[in-house]
């Protein structure tokens, strides 16, 4: 039986130039439990050391209902701070747009205003990826191009993105963007399929934007399945694991990439283990037919 290619050891964000390597790991969780500018030093280092080094942030992370926003991207500025030569080797993403309690804004003052801020935490000059987390409704296409292009030409960003976008505002962002969107990050994972068939990769395909998954592991749902249909998936994804030497998590890594859209899931444990045991979804090979046997499980009737 024929098998799907291996996913290459660096891609290219969107038209950007800028090579990333092919799994992210990302840092919605790093302001939890009490974490330390020691202990996020010790997983970002988990994650370079293994070849992640495409880092993914928001400015909303450590927000919890309350207080905390800004703290995920700060925590991750002490870790530069202590140690430059880190900024070097990583390609830095980070996301603003989400506003509590509001909920979300993306007018020109505000863009301009939450931009400057998330370098000010960062502690950096600019970042690669910059990315609006969801789509404010309220805010004409017009405007929120011309404040990115902006931030592109003062150098704060070196390329843009968006994030629970439909096909319809990236087409319409992207239609007015002199510096056109180089990636989009939806959820998907193995529970979450949604974006095979709505139409939202092939758009990918077409405009040449590197789709990121969020939530590759359905939350952490994958690890600990529930339903008939999570246990399902599991087991049709177990059946791939087992037969190749890997876990669950890393064929569900490995799953996402082999489409052709380029998919890069972005890792969201914050143990340096478990970051690390990522990298092995490089070396998982599918066929047409177990890849299938995942959807399948997770449509919960064939295909036709
Ligand atoms: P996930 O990989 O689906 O879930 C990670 C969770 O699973 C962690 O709590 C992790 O706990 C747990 N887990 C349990 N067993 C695990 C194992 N064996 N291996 C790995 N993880 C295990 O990802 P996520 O955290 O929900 O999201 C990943 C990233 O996506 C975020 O960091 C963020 O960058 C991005 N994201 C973006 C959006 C958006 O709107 N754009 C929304 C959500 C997330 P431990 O830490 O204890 O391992």
């Amino acid at each position: 039986m024929s098998e799907l290619p291996l996913p290459p050891v660096t891609r290219t964000l969107g038209h950007s130039g800028i090579a990333v390597s092919p799994i992210a790991w990302g840092m919605w969780r790093l302001a939890e439990n009490g974490r330390t500018a020691g202990d996020a030093a010790r997983l970002v280092h988990a994650a370079i050391d293994a070849g992640i080094s495409f880092l993914d942030t928001a400015d909303i992370y450590g927000f919890d209902g309350s207080g905390g926003f800004g703290d995920a991207e700060a925590l991750l500025g002490e870790v530069l701070a202590a140690e430059p030569a880190l900024r070097a080797r990583m390609v830095l993403a980070t996301k603003g747009g989400i506003l509590p309690p509001l909920p979300y804004d993306q007018s020109a003052d505000y863009l301009r205003k939450a931009i400057n801020a998330s370098l000010t935490r960062l502690k950096v000059d600019h970042v690669d990826l910059w990315q609006i987390h969801r789509p404010d409704i309220l805010a004409h296409p017009q405007e929120v191009a011309r404040v990115l292009d902006d931030a592109i030409t003062s150098g704060k960003v070196r390329c843009l993105g968006v994030s629970n976008f439909t096909a319809a505002q990236i087409a319409a962002l992207n239609h007015f963007l002199g510096h056109k969107l180089v990636s989009t990050q939806p959820e998907i994972s193995p529970l979450r399929i949604t974006c095979f068939e709505n139409g939202e990769l092939d758009q990918a395909m077409m405009l040449g934007l590197t789709p990121m998954a969020w939530s590759p592991l359905g939350g952490g749902l994958l690890t600990a399945p529930e339903s008939a249909r999570d246990k399902a998936v599991a087991a049709a994804l177990d059946a791939v694991a087992s037969a190749q030497g890997v876990s669950r998590t890393v064929a569900a890594y490995s799953w996402l990439m082999a489409h052709p859209a380029g998919i890069i899931p972005i890792i969201g444990s914050q143990n340096p283990e478990r970051i690390a045991e990522g990298a092995a979804a490089l070396t998982v090979r599918w066929t047409r037919q177990d890849w299938y046997a995942v959807l399948v499980a997770a449509r919960g009737e064939r295909l036709p």
